[in-house]
């Protein structure tokens, strides 16, 4: 969590109701000043109508905004003054891609004289210095996305809000975007509000991820702390695959969950909270095909390869056990594992400490 003195925003206990339907539900989150924040979450999590509240557009229903210790609950949101990038570029399409960014100077008075010197210098910035001439229809994609950033942050916002502007751009050109993106935030310095549906561009983007579901923050914390520990099995599902493996006779104790799965003792780490019938996650990739059982200070299990899913570099292996639980597992498609024939048993064995337990129960 973000030191008091760095909060630039913060929001307490917002809430967002559309007749009986909780769009946000008491979401309070700090916010430092300067950080790369992104709101990760499935569609209709009540991401953009966050993003939405902070930015003055939508009014919560209860809760209050604090910007620098500041109570903004009640200021509109021309007095608010942040940036905002959508998915469609909202690009006025008879300007050119100087006026586009200059738009804002324009319409708060500043002189033509001093407009373009600003221009120049945000165009530049951005990568598009020989293109101000042009119009929004004779850009690509991603070139129209930047233009859309530079009139974002033409008038240096304290905040950027960003709302999905890179889901409308191939798989190539979106990475090629994050990193500028991600540049163009630590170029600039002022706080950086990210909306995706993307785990992937979450995790590689931000400092810190807050994860929404049903209008509720579920974790927030560093693209590490959510992924390797995730509060809970909305959380650990939702950042990538993972193996749930339930436990009989499960024991929550010294932190540690232990249990047994079809005859072999398991055991991970677990958080102080309680648990409901707990179970062991674990991320596929620190699973193993092993010769034999595991080792001390590993688990293992054993199932029966189901089929192999080619992926490029790597390929993921896809398992049963006797009691029907499904495993998958990353391997290399160079390796040995490749070849392992399907219906062949195999041991899988993980180090004790890589796995987390989970409340089974989401
Ligand atoms: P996300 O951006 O995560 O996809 P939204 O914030 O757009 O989610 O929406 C959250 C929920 O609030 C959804 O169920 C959506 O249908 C509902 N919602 C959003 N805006 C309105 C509105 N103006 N009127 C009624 N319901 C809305
Ligand atoms: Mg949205």
């Amino acid at each position: 969590m973000a030191e008091a003195s760095d909060v630039f925003l913060r929001a307490v206990e917002i809430t967002k109701s559309y007749g009986a339907l909780h769009a946000l539900d008491r979401v309070s989150l700090d916010i430092a000043r300067g950080e790369f924040l992104t709101l990760l979450g499935p569609s209709g999590s009540g991401k953009t109508t966050f993003l939405m509240c902070l930015a003055g557009f939508v009014e919560a229903t209860a809760g209050r905004l604090e910007e620098a210790g500041v109570d903004i609950t009640q200021r509109p949101a021309e007095a608010r003054r942040y940036g905002m990038v959508f998915q469609g570029y909202a690009l006025f399409p008879h300007m050119s891609v100087a006026e586009n960014v200059a738009f804002p100077l324009r319409v708060a008075g500043m002189a033509r004289g001093a407009r373009g010197a600003r221009v120049a210098e945000m165009l530049e910035t951005v990568g598009l210095a020989p293109l101000g001439n042009r119009r929004p229809h004779q850009l690509s994609g991603g070139q129209q996305q930047r233009v859309a950033l530079a009139r974002a942050l033409i008038s240096h916002p304290p905040v950027l809000l960003l709302d999905e502007p890179l889901s409308a751009l191939d798989k190539n050109l979106r990475e090629q975007m994050q990193e500028e993106i991600k540049s163009l935030h630590r170029k600039i310095g002022s706080t950086f509000v990210f909306v995706t549906h993307d785990q992937t561009e979450a995790l590689s983007m931000s400092s810190r991820v807050a994860i929404f579901n049903h209008g509720r923050v579920q974790q927030i914390g560093t693209p590490e702390e959510v992924y390797e520990h995730p509060a809970n099995r909305f959380v650990a599902e939702f950042l990538g695959r993972i193996n749930l493996i339930p436990l009989d006779q499960a024991v929550v104790a010294n932190c540690r969950l232990t249990g047994r799965f079809e005859g072999q003792e398991l055991t991970a780490p677990a958080p102080k909270g309680p648990l409901n019938t707990p179970v062991i996650a674990v991320r596929p990739e620190y699973m193993r095909l092993s010769a034999g059982p595991p080792h001390q200070g590993e688990n293992g299990l054993r199932a029966r390869v189901r089929a192999r899913v080619y992926g490029g570099a790597q390929s993921v292996l896809q398992l049963t056990t006797d009691s029907g639980v499904e495993i998958s597992l990353d391997v290399p498609s160079r390796g040995e594992a490749p070849s392992m024939a399907c219906g062949e048993t195999v041991w899988v064995t993980w180090p004790r400490d890589s796995g987390f337990a989970l409340s089974g129960e989401s």
